[in-house]
């Protein structure tokens, strides 16, 4: 019997050439946890032994459960059979489910120079626009990141391509602009903790040094916090999380009875304050602001705090729909 909130959860599928860089992207982005813990994520080698297309794999099924397709492809490589290979697979897929979203993950671009970067990127681009054009499928939409597991650039792609399949995205930008807006916050992240991926974040510009800097603090806190800190530290709520007799395991919406009062600031040598604090068992909001902001710390903690009961509303709000689906569809 599957639990209904699983059943919710992102689906995710990797797809790529062997040794294109999936397994090794799966355990640096993951590493913390099984990546199904988090989210419902697969990996297949393409191709592989089997080829997905034959009559007797049911394309449906492949396809019409995923709510993304990543498809990784090596950089370093000649990429033509790859790229052959990324057309054949997106016709079949759209054709099944045209809502699934299409993320390319040009890879191992830490070896290129800038320049080359981009010109790669471009050449792909190219390439799979006119192959799709030549069989009318232009209006399928692909998106592109350029990745390398030994920078924060795959966390940043992970992000993006996991903010589109989480409904209540706008609830909570929303709720984090309001946040920044009345806090003097220049930007904030919402963290998933484990996986460091942002579910979510204000909508200022993100720039890359404002989030490697937030990402890194998470590393930092968990760290200190798995050796030095009290009980609730995130990972030992992650473990109880695994005993939990309710069911509701790597769900963010389960987190409403526990709460995390995990809290830290850094201040950074250049005026700025980094500053994290706990939302509930999976997440945390990391935020930068301008250290003269901070001095109104009072009115700070109590946004806070209205913002982690909404988030705790959100997440409930969600639950409680999932459970009634569950009764309704039992009858
Ligand atoms: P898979 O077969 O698609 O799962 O590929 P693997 O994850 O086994 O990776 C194949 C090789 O590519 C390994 O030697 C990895 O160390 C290497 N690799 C993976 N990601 C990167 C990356 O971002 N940059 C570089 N330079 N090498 C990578």
């Amino acid at each position: 019997p599957e639990d209904p909130i699983q059943d919710h959860r992102p689906r995710l599928l990797i797809m790529g050439q062997r040794r294109s860089g999936k397994s090794s992207i799966q355990k640096v982005v993951f590493h913390k946890m099984p990546a199904n813990e988090t989210l419902f994520l697969e990996i297949w080698d393409f191709p592989g032994q089997i080829n997905y297309f034959d009559s007797a794999y049911d394309s449906n099924m492949i396809f019409g459960d995923y709510g993304a397709l990543i498809f990784v492809i090596d950089a370093q490589d000649d990429y033509i059979e790859a790229l052959n290979r990324l057309h054949h697979t997106v016709t079949r897929a759209y054709k099944v489910n045209p809502d699934l979203s299409f993320e390319v993950f040009i890879h191992k671009v830490d070896a290129l120079s800038d320049e080359y970067k981009i010109d790669t990127q471009r050449d792909i681009q190219q390439r799979i626009t006119d192959e799709l054009a030549d069989y009318d499928m232009e209006h399928v939409h692909l998106n592109f990141y350029l990745t390398s597991i030994y920078d924060h650039s795959i966390f940043e792609a992970f992000s993006k391509v996991i903010q589109k399949l989480i409904p209540q995205l706008p609830t909570l930008e929303n709720l984090l602009n309001i946040l920044c807006a009345n806090s003097g916050i220049e930007k904030a992240f919402l963290f998933d903790v484990n996986s460091k991926i942002y579910i979510a974040t204000d909508s200022s510009p993100v720039d890359m040094q404002s989030y490697e800097i937030c990402s890194d603090m998470i590393d930092v806190i968990v760290d200190i916090s798995e050796i030095y800190g009290r009980t609730n530290s995130y990972r030992d709520d992650f473990d109880q999380s695994q005993t939990d007799t309710n069911g509701h395991t790597g769900d963010y919406g389960t987190t409403t009875e526990t709460a995390n009062d995990t809290s830290s600031l850094i201040k950074l040598n250049n005026g700025m304050i980094l500053c994290l604090r706990g939302v509930n068992r999976f997440l945390a909001l990391v935020c930068l602001l301008r250290s003269d902001n901070f001095e109104k710390h009072g009115l700070i903690d109590y946004n806070f705090q209205c913002f982690k009961e909404a988030i705790a509303d959100v997440f409930e709000l969600k639950r409680r729909n999932a459970e009634r689906m569950k009764h309704e569809r039992m009858g």
